[in-house]
C-alpha cells in the first residue's frame, strides 16, 4: 500500500473511533510502518476526530522526524514495538475506558490481565501483559516493552491505556477493538461471575489459528 493509502485510512480509522467513543480529546495515538522502513504517526496534541492526512508527521526508518508536524511524545513506544515486531506495520494506542478502567485496578496479573473468555480473543490476542506505571513519554515504558513485545502483541500501560499492534492498520484497529470490548465484557461480568475458555480449548484454537 502506497503512503498516500496509508495516510487517508489511518485518517478514516482514527475518526470512526472517535465517533465510536474509543477516543476523547487529544487521547492515543496512531502509527504505521511504511514498505520503505519509515512510519507515519499522529502529531502531538492531534485529535482522532480531526486529523489531516498531509499534517500527519513522519519518522525515518530509525524514528527521526522528518516532516509534517511535531510527532506524539509517545513516540518510543511504537518503535519499541516495531523493532521487535517484524511483521507489526501499525499500532493503537488508546486510553478507552474500559482498558483503562481495566489498567487502574488493584493485583492485575501482570503476565496476563484479561481472562479467554472468547474465542476472538484468544485468536487475535492471546494474553495481555502489564506494563507498570510510568509517566507517558518516559523511556522506561520503551525499556518494558522491549522486554515482552517479541511475544505480545498488545500491552496494557497501568492507569494509561492499551498499545495494541497488527500486520496492518485494518488488522491493528481490529485487534484494539477487539481488546476493548473483551475488557468491557470482563468489567461488565466481574460482579456476576464467568466460565473461561479451557487450556486445552486455548491451545486448540492456538494451533488452529496461529497469531502473527
Ligand atoms: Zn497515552
Amino acid at each position: 500500500m502506497n503512503e498516500g493509502a496509508v495516510r487517508a485510512e489511518l485518517v478514516d480509522r482514527a475518526y470512526s473511533m472517535f465517533e465510536r467513543g474509543y477516543s476523547s480529546g487529544g487521547a492515543g495515538n496512531i502509527s504505521a510502518r511504511l514498505e520503505d522502513g519509515s512510519f507515519i504517526i499522529t502529531p502531538t496534541n492531534s485529535s482522532f476526530g480531526d486529523l489531516e492526512a498531509d499534517s500527519l508527521s513522519k519518522l525515518d526508518a530509525k524514528g527521526n522526524w522528518v516532516s509534517g508536524d511535531k510527532p506524539t511524545k509517545e513516540v518510543a513506544m511504537h518503535l519499541a514495538m516495531y523493532r521487535n515486531r517484524p511483521t507489526c506495520h501499525a499500532i493503537v494506542h488508546l486510553h478507552s475506558p474500559w482498558l483503562t478502567a481495566l489498567s487502574c485496578m488493584p493485583n492485575l496479573d501482570r503476565e496476563n490481565c484479561l481472562p479467554p473468555l472468547t474465542p476472538y480473543y484468544v485468536m487475535k490476542i492471546g494474553r495481555l501483559p502489564v506494563v507498570e506505571y510510568f509517566p507517558p513519554g518516559d523511556d522506561r515504558i520503551s525499556q518494558e516493552i522491549d522486554k515482552l513485545a517479541k511475544k505480545h502483541n498488545s500491552i496494557l500501560l497501568a492507569n494509561h491505556g492499551p498499545v495494541v499492534g497488527g500486520e496492518t492498520l485494518r488488522q491493528a484497529f481490529f485487534n484494539a477493538e477487539e481488546l476493548e470490548d473483551t475488557a468491557r465484557l470482563y468489567l461488565i461480568l466481574l460482579p456476576h461471575g464467568f466460565t473461561t475458555l479451557n487450556e486445552v480449548q486455548v491451545q486448540e484454537l492456538e494451533k488452529r489459528y496461529p497469531r502473527m
